[in-house]
C-alpha cells in the first residue's frame, strides 16, 4: 500500500491559512493535512479489494467522517465507528480502509451474514458535547440506505450510539439491547483456547494449564471466570491494581507486573489488553505454547505470525478467537435471545479447528490460514447469486 511517510504534515489551520483563503469552517478543521505526495486511494481500494469509500463535512458542527465498505457480498457492512484524533486524512482514510476489510474477514470466518465496513471521527474523543457531531454522523449512515451498520469502537459508547439512532435505524450496540458484548467474547476466547489445546496437545482439557492473562477488563474476567472453573493455573497482570485484587480474590490467579508477562513460563499467553503485543520485544521473551487471547491485533506486524511458526508457538488468529463480540452485534440485529449469540462463540471451536488444519496441510501459518477460509466463504456464497431467485 502506498503511505505517506516522509510527507510533511501540517495543521489544516495552518495549511489554509498558507493559501490565504481561510474560512471559519476550515479553520476549526480539527486534524492536519498532508501534502502530495498523499495515498492513492483507488489503488488502495484496487489492492486491498474495497467497493466503497465516502467522506463528509457537517461545517454546522465540525463533523468530518469516514465510512469505508470493503465487501458486502455476505450482507451489510458492519463494524464500529472509531473517534480519534488522527494526525492526517491519508492516516484516517489507511485506518479506515484496514479495519472495514478486517470486518469482511471477521464476520466471514464467524459464520454470520456481515460484510465488512467501518467508519471513522477525527477528532479529540474527550469531547464533552456530542450530539451534534453523533447526529450528523447517523445522517451520514443514513445516507447508505443500510449499506453500512455502525456500532461502538476505540472513543466512542452506547450513549453515542443513542444520538446516531436519533437519525438512522442503522446502529447496533445500543442501551438496553445487546448490551455488553464482553460475556460473548469472553466465552468465544475460552473455546477457542481449548481448540488450540486439543491441537497442540491432543485434549483440549485446560484444567492444570497455566495461562499468562493480559489486561483483566471486561473480556479477560469472563475469559477466567471460565477458566477457574476448569482448573486452570492463571497469571494475571493489569495496570489496573483493583482489578488485578479482584482477580487474585475471585480466581486465585498469581499477579506479576505489566512487563512481566511476557516472561512467565506458562503454557498459553492470552493477550486480553491492547494490540501489537506480539513483536520483535517480546518474542523472544515469550516460553509459552499457545498464544490464545481476546485483544485485537495482536501481531504488530504479519512477519512476527510467520516467526511464531517458526518457534512452534500456535497462534489462534485474533479475529477469529474474539469473534463473539460482533456475533453478539449479529444476535442484536436479529434480536436473538443472549444464549443464541453464545452457543453461535461456541462454534469458533470448529473453526479454528479447521484453521489449524489448513495451516498444517497448506504448510502457512495460522493468521494465513484464516484470511484463507474467510475469503472462501465471501467466494463461495458470490457463486450462489448466479442463480437467479427472482425478485428478493
Ligand atoms: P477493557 O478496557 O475492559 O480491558 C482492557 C484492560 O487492559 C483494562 O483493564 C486496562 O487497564 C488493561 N491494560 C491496558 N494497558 C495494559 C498494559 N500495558 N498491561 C496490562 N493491562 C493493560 O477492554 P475489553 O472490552 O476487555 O477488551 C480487551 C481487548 O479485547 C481489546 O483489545 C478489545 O479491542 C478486544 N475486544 C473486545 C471485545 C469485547 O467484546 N469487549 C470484542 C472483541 C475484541
Amino acid at each position: 500500500m502506498t503511505t505517506s511517510k516522509n510527507v510533511r504534515s501540517k495543521t489544516a489551520m495552518q495549511a489554509v491559512a498558507e493559501r490565504g483563503g481561510a474560512t471559519d469552517d476550515a479553520l476549526r478543521a480539527p486534524f492536519a493535512v498532508t501534502e502530495a505526495p498523499g495515498i492513492d486511494i483507488f489503488a488502495d481500494m484496487q489492492t486491498m479489494g474495497h467497493e466503497q469509500i465516502l467522506l463528509s463535512h457537517d461545517p454546522s458542527c465540525g463533523y468530518f467522517g469516514i465510512i469505508a465498505i470493503h465487501d458486502t457480498t455476505l450482507g451489510p457492512a458492519l463494524g464500529g465507528t472509531r473517534f480519534w484524533q488522527y494526525a492526517s486524512t491519508d492516516e484516517a482514510i489507511t485506518d479506515a480502509l484496514r479495519l472495514a476489510r478486517g470486518m469482511t474477514y471477521k464476520s466471514a470466518v464467524a459464520g454470520i451474514n456481515l460484510g465488512g465496513g467501518k467508519s471513522v471521527i477525527i477528532g479529540d474523543n474527550k469531547l464533552a458535547d456530542r450530539e451534534a457531531l453523533f447526529r450528523a454522523h447517523g445522517r451520514f449512515i443514513e445516507t447508505l440506505g443500510g449499506r453500512y451498520i455502525t456500532a461502538e469502537d476505540i472513543g466512542t459508547s452506547p450513549a453515542d450510539m443513542e444520538y446516531i439512532k436519533l437519525e438512522t435505524d442503522h446502529v447496533a450496540g445500543l442501551l438496553g439491547l445487546s448490551g455488553d458484548p464482553s460475556p460473548v467474547t469472553g466465552y468465544g476466547v475460552y473455546v477457542g483456547m481449548k481448540a488450540a489445546a486439543k491441537v497442540k496437545w491432543g485434549s483440549d482439557s485446560l484444567s492444570g494449564k497455566s495461562v499468562a492473562v493480559q489486561g483483566a477488563g471486561k473480556v479477560a474476567h469472563y475469559l477466567m471466570q471460565h477458566l477457574h472453573v476448569e482448573g486452570a493455573r492463571i497469571i494475571v497482570t493489569d495496570i489496573d491494581g483493583e482489578k488485578v485484587k479482584r482477580a487474585v480474590q475471585e480466581f486465585g490467579a498469581h499477579a506479576v507486573l505489566p512487563d512481566d508477562i511476557y516472561d512467565q513460563p506458562a503454557d498459553i499467553y492470552a493477550p486480553c489488553a491492547l494490540g501489537a503485543t506480539i513483536n520483535d520485544e517480546t518474542l523472544p521473551r515469550l516460553k509459552v505454547q499457545i498464544i490464545a487471547g481476546g485483544a485485537n491485533n495482536q501481531l504488530a506486524e504479519d512477519r512476527h505470525g510467520d516467526e511464531l511458526e517458526k518457534r512452534g508457538i500456535l497462534y489462534a488468529p485474533d479475529y477469529v478467537i474474539n469473534g463473539g463480540g460482533v456475533i453478539n452485534v449479529y444476535g442484536e440485529l436479529h434480536r436473538w435471545p443472549v444464549e443464541r449469540a453464545k452457543k453461535k462463540a461456541g462454534e469458533i471451536y470448529e473453526t479454528l479447528l479447521r484453521i489449524f488444519d489448513i495451516a498444517k496441510r497448506e504448510r502457512m501459518p495460522t493468521y494465513r490460514a484464516a484470511d484463507r477460509l474467510a475469503m472462501q466463504r465471501v467466494s463461495s456464497v458470490a457463486g450462489l447469486d448466479r442463480m437467479w431467485m427472482g425478485k428478493r
